[in-house]
């Protein structure tokens, strides 16, 4: 049994850069990679948004540069994960996959949120090789400017990122698997009304086609009529929603109904839980974009240092 200051829980921008500011206001921060150490971010290839980057820098850079920063401040960076946690006492005691118990003051949860993918073995493929698959039309549109997109999912995600398509490409094919949209009436309105986006109902993506190393269509299936067809594209973006990381919270924070953790005080970095804070896609599905990951980061910081500061 260990016990800290402060438990840092996942290494995305939001967690590295918690890092960063508590280890400079000497807060001594232990921080737990999680199972996916950089985060979603290693699964992006150039991130161009990124302010501080003028030339853009890959995805698994610029975590191994955020790693880097925390570590020189003394973060202790541990590989392993949290699988269990106890929010019931003043202290925070957390259960590492091997079984070690960590008894925190203050925990900052950034184990961020996971994109969810159809599973097909195409669509892993040209995902994991960085040949046409995404599921960020705001990370990764800017790349197929002018060239012909697919997007698959009917939610707000699907049509907001269909219409930011639509600005950037010369046309955006929108799969959605029943007769009608998910999404609010509005943004289903605003898909409905753009010219360059072409909506098919009732349509199963299949399989992602590519030469080997990038996309070059998609096979689907209408399934009223039974009927296959290829639609060409250089870019297949998924957006059937994301899934939070956060059940192991489940029985202490308050979670809204789509298992987001809810802030206690919005401005603040607080949960309902005083001495845990939050930051990053864990309690964030509107933004979900890697600086306003790092700003909550600065903030659940400050916010436990000045927890920290009130109690001793
Ligand atoms: P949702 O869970 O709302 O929608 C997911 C969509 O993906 C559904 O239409 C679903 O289809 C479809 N889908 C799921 N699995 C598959 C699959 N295997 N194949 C094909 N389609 C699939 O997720 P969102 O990310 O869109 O939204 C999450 C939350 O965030 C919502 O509450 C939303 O309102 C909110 N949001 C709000 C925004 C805003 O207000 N600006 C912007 C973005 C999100 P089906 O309908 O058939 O189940």
């Amino acid at each position: 049994m260990e016990k800290i200051q402060c438990l840092i829980i996942g290494s995305g921008p939001a967690g590295y850069t918690a890092a960063i500011y508590a280890a400079r206001a000497d807060m001594k921060p232990v921080l737990y990679q999680g199972m996916q150490p950089g985060g979603q971010l290693t699964t992006t290839n150039e991130v161009e948004n990124f302010p501080g980057y003028p030339n853009g820098i890959t995805g698994p850079e610029m975590m191994l540069e955020l790693e880097a920063q925390a570590k020189r401040f003394d973060t202790d960076i541990r590989f392993g994960f949290i699988v269990k946690v106890d929010f019931s006492g003043n202290i925070h005691r957390c259960w590492t996959d091997q079984g070690h118990e960590i008894q925190a003051e203050t925990v900052i949860i950034s184990t961020g949120a996971s994109a969810k993918y159809l599973g097909l073995e195409s669509e892993q493929k040209y995902l994991l090789n960085g040949g046409g698959v995404s599921a960020c039309a705001v990370c990764d549109g800017f790349f197929y400017r002018g060239q012909e997109v697919v997007i698959v999912g009917a939610g707000d995600s699907a049509c907001e990122e269909a219409h930011y398509l639509s600005k950037l490409c010369t046309k955006v094919t929108m799969l959605v698997r029943k007769d009608e949209f998910r999404a609010s009436k509005i943004m289903a309105e605003r898909v409905r009304k753009t010219p360059n986006i072409s909506i098919l109902f009732n349509t199963e993506t299949q399989e992602v086609l590519g030469d080997g190393n990038v996309v070059t269509g998609v096979r689907v299936l209408n399934r009223s009529s039974a009927q296959e067809q290829i639609i060409p594209c250089t870019g297949f973006f998924v957006a059937i929603g994301h899934q939070p990381n956060t059940d192991i919270f489940k029985d202490y924070l308050h979670l809204d109904e789509t298992g987001y953790i809810k802030y206690e005080q919005p401005g603040t970095s607080r949960t309902n839980i005083p001495g845990v804070f939050v930051a990053g896609d864990a309690a964030d599905k509107t933004y979900r974009q890697a600086v306003t990951a790092a700003g909550t980061g600065c903030m659940a910081a400050l916010d436990a240092e000045r927890y920290l500061a009130a109690k001793h």
